[in-house]
């Protein structure tokens, strides 16, 4: 079955449906589709406190469904699958999912960012089996259980005190001894006693039979290898864009992220980036709500040319 669009959201984040809202506002009859992570990486936080609006937090699934209640009351459309091919080579543009095939006269890419891979003997066998990289989803698994956690930023920190609600012991282990992430969050974690840390050193191997059992952790100041015990590692060392549809179409940087201007436009006339698939800086769920707005202002401008 195909179908004449005038916008096609690619993806469910902030930033997709921040889209859909000002398209389905402005009288677009956007389509979204969603892929298989509707909510986007922030339905996967367990509680968002810096979304303006949420004195007490909220849950970022929570946000992720009145996010798309929002869009869907002004007409937005949601289609529960995902791209699989675009063609942005002429117009009206092409795109693919696993169900059909889909006419846009513009489209708005907001299909986020994945978590970078330790690459590290272990991780894949034993991922679900004690290596993850969603703290909300799996963090209940390590009741009363000893966890490690990879990184230095603001999501290794934000989701190691989050693991302390379930596991006896949280050791953040990061390759460096001063961390990336807020001072808000480096407080809390300092003044959490069932935090420990390992400085200055790096997973070299994940070890179990059938579950994590421990891991081989080298210091990298020292050259020292150690063994730590451990039922679950938990890996937040960042992301990377999701990109790879529009390789060749696309001006993307070096990392992979899409080349977009102030206005968000892409390389393309017509098509428009938001989010963490063209913001390698920011990463906040505001920031990507806002460049999602951004798109679709754009996208009506040019439709109405
Ligand atoms: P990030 O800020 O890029 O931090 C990644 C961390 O992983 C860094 O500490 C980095 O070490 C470490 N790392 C990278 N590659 C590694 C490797 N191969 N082995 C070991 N360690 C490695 O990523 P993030 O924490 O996911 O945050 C991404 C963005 O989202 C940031 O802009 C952040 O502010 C934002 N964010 C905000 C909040 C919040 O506001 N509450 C929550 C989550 C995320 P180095 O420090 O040595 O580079």
């Amino acid at each position: 079955m195909e179908s004449n669009e005038k916008v096609v959201v690619l993806g469910a984040g902030p930033a997709g449906y921040s889209a859909a809202l000002y398209a389905a506002r402005a009288e677009l009859n956007p389509l979204v589709l969603t892929g298989l992570q509707p909510g986007g990486q922030a339905a996967l936080t367990h509680t968002i406190e810096n979304y303006p609006g949420f004195p007490e937090g909220v849950g970022g699934s929570e946000l992720g469904d009145l996010f798309q209640k929002q869009a869907e009351r002004f007409g937005a459309r949601m289609e529960y699958d995902s791209v699989t091919a675009v063609d942005f080579s002429k117009k009206p543009f092409k795109i693919n999912t696993y169900a059909r095939e889909i006419m846009a006269e513009s489209v708005i890419i907001a299909t986020g960012a994945s978590p970078v891979k330790l690459n590290v003997p272990g991780e894949d066998t034993l991922l679900g089996k004690g290596v993850s990289y969603c703290a909300t989803c799996d963090g209940w698994f390590f009741k009363e259980k000893r966890v490690a956690v990879v990184g230095g930023g603001d999501s290794a920190l934000e989701e190691a005190l989050f693991l302390t609600r379930y596991a006896s012991e949280v050791t953040i282990i990061h390759r460096r001894d001063a961390f990336r992430a807020g001072a808000l969050l480096q407080k809390r974690m300092h003044e959490n006693t069932k935090i420990k840390l390992v400085l200055d050193s790096v997973v070299k191997e994940i070890r179990g039979s059938g579950k994590v059992e421990s891991l081989l952790v080298s210091n990298v100041k020292t050259g020292q290898d150690s063994v730590l015990e451990t039922d679950g590692i938990f890996i937040f060392i960042g992301h990377t864009p999701n990109n790879d549809l529009y390789k060749g179409q696309l001006e993307m940087d070096e990392r992979g992220f899409i080349k977009v201007d102030s206005k968000m436009h892409t390389s393309v006339a017509g098509v428009y980036a938001a989010g963490e698939a063209a913001d390698s800086d920011f990463k906040q769920v505001i920031t990507s709500a806002g460049m999602g707005a951004a798109a679709a202002i754009e996208a009506g401008r040019f439709l109405s040319e």
